[in-house]
């Protein structure tokens, strides 16, 4: 069998949605576990929307999910130029090819009477298509019209029988030409659109497996006419299920964070993201969940990725993402850490006492995103009480606990951690109380909760006049 080469060509629109991610990945993790080639092309064809920067963007986001590419932009190649808008000169030559054969020919129809023709369609509920008016123009005349008339240049879709896509996710798909468009290959600004462009750069490119979103599924049967056109062999074809929202619907912006970036500043990490995007829509076949990239390449096939839509399940992300953050080494996660600690001003006065608030809510945390919410105890001027803490703090018993700490405390000049078990024997013996008891009387005093992170770091980074006031508050309520 000859190379396997894919590719990722995505029209940079300033932002990686997620799906697009889940494209490259799996493109990323066939080649390599073909031990084949991937591609990036950027399709940049459409001037209209063209957004500044979007490039820089998407290689970023590449780059941080780890994801590299045989040929592109960045690594060169021998079938560039990478860029769409850089071939230009390329499309020309192909599009009098088809001109000359007469499988593509110029339309000269006005806007004004296109639109008109889809209105009378759409009343006569008659699906919206072209309807054929410049099709039979003499070749001669047509020719001589393009010189300096306003045109565009459409393919001359056969207007019977049907075409057939072989998809390797989605089996034969067949699709009736009467129904496809006599779509426009060259715009009247002379760029190429998306489907000449594509099918032309997957030949010369040499792509061997065409693997992107459903969402492209209607106009392959197109493609697949333009390579028939050409005279050339399609590539393989395999259509990636739909992304959905929990309700099923199609995964959109309004109900929630789409982009890449959105997913980067909400503190998740890159090996929790691609490991979770490659699940929306493959499994090796057992229950595994946690794979590393190399864990993937080894496992991916097409013939597990499933037909049915995907949901995007954004709690799993991040209790994924929990797991990650809890099994990275201890060095990367405090690096990590004291870096996002440090993006939200969050500063105890010292490195060491970052890293010991780092370390006590490491167990609690899914995202480095909440490391505001969690590290709150550390941080407030006066306790937020949750209820459960409350009732603990204002038992009799406990008021007892809080007024002896006071006493004895300073004792203490700086209640290091062996002063403080010091101390809290001489209260246990003092009141007679211990155990759960006096535990949850103290915790609940010092952070406010019953549970979380550990006291004696707690303490250490509070220090010993915060704890006193603390304790007075608690006794207040
Ligand atoms: N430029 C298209 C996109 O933005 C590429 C689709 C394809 O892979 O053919 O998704």
């Amino acid at each position: 069998m000859s190379e396997v080469r894919v590719r990722f060509a995505p029209s940079p629109t300033g932002f990686v949605h997620v799906g697009s991610l889940r494209t490259a990945l799996y493109n990323y993790l066939f080649a390599r576990h073909q031990k084949g080639k991937i591609i990036l092309r950027i399709e940049d064809t459409d001037q209209t929307r063209y957004v500044e920067g979007a490039v820089a963007n998407l290689l970023q986001a590449m780059d941080w999910a780890g994801l590299t590419f045989d040929e592109g932009p960045k690594s060169g190649g021998n079938f560039g130029p990478y860029y769409q808008s850089e071939r230009l000169e390329i499309y020309k030559q192909h599009i009098s090819q088809l001109l000359d054969s007469g499988h593509a020919y110029p339309c000269f129809c006005s806007e004004e009477r296109l639109t008109k023709m889809r209105e009378e369609q759409a009343a006569n509920n008659q699906p919206i298509m072209y309807d054929g008016h410049c099709r039979h123009i003499p070749k001669e005349e047509a020719l001589k019209r393009m010189e300096n008339e306003p045109h565009v240049i459409r393919m001359r879709v056969p207007s019977e029988g049907e075409t057939v896509v072989n998809d390797l996710i989605r089996g034969r798909v067949s699709f009736q030409s009467n129904l496809l468009d006599d779509q426009v290959l060259i715009k009247t600004d002379g760029f190429p659109t998306y489907h000449f462009a594509n099918v032309v750069d997957d030949h010369l490119m040499q792509i061997s497996h065409v693997i992107r979103g459903e969402e492209w599924l209607p106009s392959t049967p197109k493609h697949v006419l333009l390579y028939q056109a050409f005279g050339w062999d399609p590539p393989q074809f395999a259509h990636l299920p739909l992304l959905l929202n929990a309700d099923r619907s199609k995964l959109s912006k309004r109900q929630g964070d789409v982009a890449v970036e959105d997913y980067q500043s909400k503190g998740i990490l890159p090996e929790a993201l691609v490991n979770f995007v490659a699940l929306l829509g493959w499994n090796r076949g057992d229950d595994q969940e946690f794979f590393s990239l190399e864990e993937l390449v080894e496992s991916f096939t097409l013939e597990r990725v499933n037909k049915a839509g995907a949901v995007f399940d954004l709690q799993k992300l991040e209790w994924m993402n929990g797991h990650y953050i809890r099994s990275i080494d201890e060095a990367t996660y405090l690096k990590l850490g004291l870096n996002w600690m440090a993006k939200f001003q969050l500063d105890a006065g010292s490195p060491e006492k970052n890293e010991n608030i780092l370390k006590a809510i490491r167990p609690a945390i899914n995202t480095f995103g909440e490391l505001p919410a969690k590290t709150a105890l550390f941080f407030q001027d006066e306790l937020q009480f949750e209820a459960e803490a409350r009732e603990w703090v204002t038992k009799e018993e406990s008021k007892q606990i809080f007024t002896t700490m006071l006493a004895e405390i300073d004792q203490y000049p700086q209640l290091t951690l062996d002063d403080f078990s010091a101390m809290m024997k001489i209260v246990q013996k003092s009141t007679g109380i211990k155990g759960k008891n006096l535990w949850m009387a103290v915790r609940s005093a010092i952070t406010g909760m019953t549970h979380g992170p550990e006291l004696p770091i707690v303490l250490s980074v509070l220090g010993k006049d915060k704890v006193k006031q603390f304790l007075q508050q608690a006794l207040e309520q």
